[in-house]
């Protein structure tokens, strides 16, 4: 049986896409709720998935985009939704994934509040875990240990610091969202090289395929391509950490705490996943992470209990367990000229207070506010403005995670002491405590309030 998109008319992608026009169509579904279809486009050898819409037929077949988003992780698929959702023309290019990512992500109020705004929080919420309070412990047999630290979102007027969720389950949403705009076409492929100008930019595949945009969002992660093409360089360090994570049923309620313990080699964070449910990244030295990752479940379902003093009871794994090499990594620039570097393409640094997709929701938050005001005449001007944004934000961000981290890790006394002290000041005074949980359910907010006022819109 041969079928007809329903989208499709030839004269879109035939004569006013010259010479690129892709030579072949197979539409694969049609009349799922229409104007819904879903077809593969066939291009010099290579396929594309086009849903919804024929304005996404023509710009498949130019191979020219007002966007393009390199990179489909979290940071990616946020940044492809929102643009799209204002109705530019998005090209968002990733490779096939190689691992499944078992993490969790504890989302801030703020975060929660901007993927409300992108309409995605409504399919994710069934499944997210409140976060009612943060609880700290010192489990370090040092000489000076620091006491428990309790912060209760109450004491702010809140009902929840924020939420957890899966990524797994943020992925599939995120990128349902940004399919239903009829705006993004996927494009499986890595991106291995780059021109920028006054125009915009050219990027270039790993296959040779070239695909032009306004502007080009970098979210291809750590090793980010777009960074290094660009010129922009960054700084890098290493930890001696890995984070094991799983996630795992106990006995006790969580009370919709999330505990935080303290250890010499790193935290060992127990987050509310769902009743009776929590998952957990338990920081250690490399080896020491890669031994737990091998034991048999039961010996690891033991290892993890001891850990938290049986706080939650017994513990039985429900998941696979995976590890995650940490490191230190930020751009030497955010942004430049066409391109904007978003998620860890930016800024890299260790689980510690679920800081770092938080901080990626923020940057894709100023890429969304910036395009909308330069409208599509100013996207490829944006980078050197939204760099001058970012700076007091990432760099504030990335050294207080560091420096959290090397006061865990450091046997050095007046460190430990020095560490101990602002603790004892976090459960002695009031104002200050909660100066610092408002800074953590919309962190920056008061400094950004400051930088908009202060520099030109345009
Ligand atoms: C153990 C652990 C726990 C964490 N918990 C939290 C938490 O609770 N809260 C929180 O806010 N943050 C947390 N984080 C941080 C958070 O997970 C990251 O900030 C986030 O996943 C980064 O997403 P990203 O999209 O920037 O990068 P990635 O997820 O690395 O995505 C990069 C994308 O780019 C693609 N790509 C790579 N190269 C290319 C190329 N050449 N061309 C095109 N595409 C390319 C990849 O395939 C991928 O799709 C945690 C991190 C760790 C390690």
């Amino acid at each position: 049986m041969t079928l007809v998109c329903p989208l499709y008319k030839p004269n879109a992608m035939g004569a006013d896409a010259g010479d690129g026009a892709p030579k072949r169509r197979i539409p694969l579904l049609i009349g799922f709720g229409q104007p819904y279809c879903l077809c593969v486009t066939t291009h010099r050898g290579r396929k594309y998935m086009h849903e919804s819409g024929e304005q996404i037929h023509r710009q498949a077949a130019a191979q020219s985009f007002d966007v393009c988003v390199a990179g489909a992780g979290l940071a990616g698929l946020t940044a492809a939704l929102a643009l799209a959702r204002q109705g530019y023309t998005v090209a968002a290019i990733a490779p096939a994934a190689t691992r499944p990512d078992l993490r969790t992500t504890a989302l801030f109020a703020a975060s929660v509040d901007y993927l409300g705004n992108l309409g995605v929080w409504e399919s994710v919420a069934q499944g997210a875990a409140r976060l009612a309070g943060i609880r700290l412990i010192d489990a370090t047999d040092r000489l000076f240990r620091a006491p428990q630290v309790d912060f209760d979102a109450t004491e702010i007027g809140l009902d929840a610091f924020g939420y957890n969720v899966s990524n797994q389950t943020l992925t599939t949403a995120l990128r349902d969202a940004a399919a239903a705009t009829g705006n993004v076409n996927f494009i499986e492929g890595s991106v291995a090289d780059a021109r920028f100008g006054a125009q915009g930019a050219t990027l270039v595949l790993s296959d040779g395929m070239e695909i032009d945009c306004r502007l080009a969002v970098a979210a291809d992660g750590r090793n980010s391509v777009l960074r290094a093409v660009s010129g922009i360089g960054e700084h890098k360090w290493k930890y001696p950490q890995t984070a094991l994570v799983l996630d795992f049923e106990h006995d006790f309620s969580h009370n919709d705490v999330s505990t935080e313990f303290h250890t010499p080699a790193g935290p060992f964070a127990v987050v509310p996943l769902g009743e009776r449910q929590s998952s957990l990244v338990w920081v250690a030295r490399p080896e020491r992470a890669e031994a737990l990752a091998a034991l048999p479940v039961e010996e690891l379902e033991r290892a993890v209990e001891q850990r938290m003093q049986s706080m939650l009871g017994k513990v039985r794994i429900i998941s696979k367990v995976q590890t995650w090499p940490l490191s230190g990594m930020t751009a030497r620039q955010y942004g430049k000229g066409p391109l904007v570097l978003v998620g860890e393409a930016a800024h890299v640094f260790p689980p510690i207070g679920a800081q770092g997709f938080n901080l990626g929701i923020r940057d894709v938050e100023l890429v969304d506010k910036l395009a909308r005001e330069t409208g599509r005449d100013g996207l490829a001007k944006m980078g050197e403005r939204y760099h001058l944004r970012r700076v007091p934000d990432i760099g504030a961000r990335t050294a207080s995670v560091d420096l959290l981290n090397r006061t865990l890790l450091s046997a050095f006394l007046p460190v430990q002491i020095a560490r101990g002290v602002a603790l004892h000041a976090f459960t002695g005074i009031g104002p200050l405590r909660r100066m610092l949980m408002r800074e953590g359910v919309a962190p920056g907010s008061q400094l950004r309030h400051l930088m908009d006022r202060m520099l030109p819109a345009r």
